[in-house]
């Protein structure tokens, strides 16, 4: 054995080390105590599966300088990035993914031999990498509010028509121009069509559903990596990319089910038009506004209390001032549990998170199966910066924008008090009939102040 087939069995039993350190990490990352270890371990591996692959590089400055100015551009977003604004940078990071294999891909279309699998494999490749990178940024700017682009406009039927007939061209540069001789240049067609077509595929998706859809471009970034990883015969990109591309496609249906949609619905009809919206943003009624002290005293006589926090919860910064109202609450003889909805904040997992930072311990959090069937027993029900995720609309109102969606039912608890700033609607853009129930009181203000008021009323 020479000493560049020694290499490259150090190679990839490098690797295979580096892959079970990927999955360790994953798996570790499922349960709350084990997260930050599951998510060092998955750096780890990256780490390692890097260092191996510059040993036989012939030019790995190259290498080393492309990993430094992306970890300094990478670390430096991630360090100022806001907590709300996380599922931005996921869109983008995806999109960098799926631009890096659409190059790879390209680069790899002029050098494969004369081979049909090759050349499926560089088409695919270079189509979901395109698709990603393009249909994230979409994704980042409708989640950032960058764009307004409606549904039904005409940009949007432009851009969706692309989509279509750019699949038909990639159907037609697989497996009909291999077999024909043409002058015309295929690929150079596909290259455009691939970028505009991405961003048709995202534009008509609404608001509401990019958290799914940011999912599924992450699934998608990680089989362009698994693809691209069989171009470059690289079992490390293999593994790491077909583990990004099947837990990104199990977070997409889990969180389409949370939403109550199916895959199709959210990509090819996305919400009701903005008819039906306008119709449902008008205020319903007269709402029921109440104080920091009188809001002290029905919780402080309340035997049962649930918490239910959303995105506002988050934008205030309120979680650890929240933890302190639970522990006072329960001091003073009452049942706390929060009410957890799996797409509650901007991202997935986000309220498990911020609570996490905050200490709540794990086992007070409920999930809306749990909670729901027992709600009329709950004395209060405080929601805290959430609208949509409490929305009866979505279960009374079949024309509603967002029917279906499953949400925690708080409008069958005795009491409901409902933090938030103004009268304004939520991600959505739907007005919520909860604010005008007769058992709803409104706590207008900053979630972080209002809750911090309760708190110094408990200590009084
Ligand atoms: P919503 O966005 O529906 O509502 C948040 C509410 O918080 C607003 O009505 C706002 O009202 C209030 N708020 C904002 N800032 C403050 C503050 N400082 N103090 C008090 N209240 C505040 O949030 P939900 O969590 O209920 O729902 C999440 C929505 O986001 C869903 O539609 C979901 O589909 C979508 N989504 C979810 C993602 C995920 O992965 N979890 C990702 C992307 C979107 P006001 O301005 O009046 O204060």
């Amino acid at each position: 054995m020479d000493i560049f087939n020694d290499i490259t069995a150090i190679q990839n039993i490098t690797y295979i080390v580096a892959s079970i350190l990927f999955i360790s990490g994953i798996k570790m990352l499922g349960k709350e105590d084990t997260a930050v270890k599951g998510n060092f371990l998955s750096a780890l591996a990256m780490f390692i599966a890097v260092s191996v692959t510059l040993v036989d590089i012939v030019n790995p400055m190259v290498l080393i300088g492309g990993i430094a100015v992306g970890a300094v551009i990478g670390s430096t977003i991630a360090l100022k990035v806001k907590m709300t604004s996380i599922p931005e940078m996921v869109a983008l990071f995806n999109g960098f993914g799926g631009l890096a294999t659409f190059l790879i891909a390209w680069s790899e279309f002029n050098s494969v031999p004369d081979n049909l699998f090759q050349h499926v494999l560089v088409m695919t490749t270079l189509y979901i990498g395109g698709v990603t990178f393009t249909g994230s940024l979409i994704a980042y700017a409708k989640l950032a509010e960058k764009i307004k682009i409606a549904k039904t406009s005409l940009i949007t039927k432009f851009f969706t028509t692309i989509f279509y007939i750019s699949l038909v061209f990639l159907s037609y540069s697989i497996f009909v121009t291999p077999l024909i001789d043409t002058s015309f240049d295929f690929f150079n067609v596909l290259l455009i069509l691939t970028l505009l077509g991405g961003i048709g595929f995202v534009l008509p998706i609404g608001g509401g559903d990019m958290p799914v859809v940011i999912s599924l471009l992450n699934s998608f970034s990680g089989i362009a990596a698994a693809f691209a990883g069989l171009l470059l015969l690289n079992n490390v990109l293999i593994v790491a990319g077909s583990l990004v591309g099947a837990s990104g496609l199990i977070l997409t249906v889990i969180m389409a089910k949370a939403m109550n949609r199916s895959i199709n619905n959210i990509l090819f009809v996305g919400y009701a038009s903005s008819s039906s919206k306008s119709s449902s943003s008008e205020e319903q009624g007269e709402v029921s506004p109440i104080s920091v002290s009188d809001a002290y005293l029905i919780l402080e006589s309340a035997s049962s209390v649930l918490i239910i926090p959303g995105y506002g919860m988050a934008v205030a910064q309120a979680q650890h001032v929240v933890r302190e109202l639970g522990e006072l609450l329960e001091e003073n003889g009452t049942e706390v549990k929060y009410g957890i909805h799996p797409v509650a904040g901007r991202m997935p997992g986000h309220m498990n998170v911020l609570l996490a930072e905050a200490n709540v311990p794990y086992d007070v959090l409920a999930e809306p199966d749990d909670i729901n069937p027992i709600m009329d027993s709950v004395d209060v029900a405080v929601v805290i910066g959430a609208n949509d995720v409490v929305n009866p609309s979505a279960t009374e109102e079949p024309g509603s924008p967002i029917y279906g969606m499953p949400i925690i039912e708080v409008h069958n608890a005795k009491t409901v008090f409902v933090l938030k700033r103004s009268m304004s609607a939520g991600f959505a853009g739907v007005q919520n009939p909860l604010f005008f129930k007769q058992n709803t009181r409104m706590l207008f203000g900053d979630a972080k102040e209002s809750i911090g008021g309760l708190v110094s009323e408990f200590k009084d």
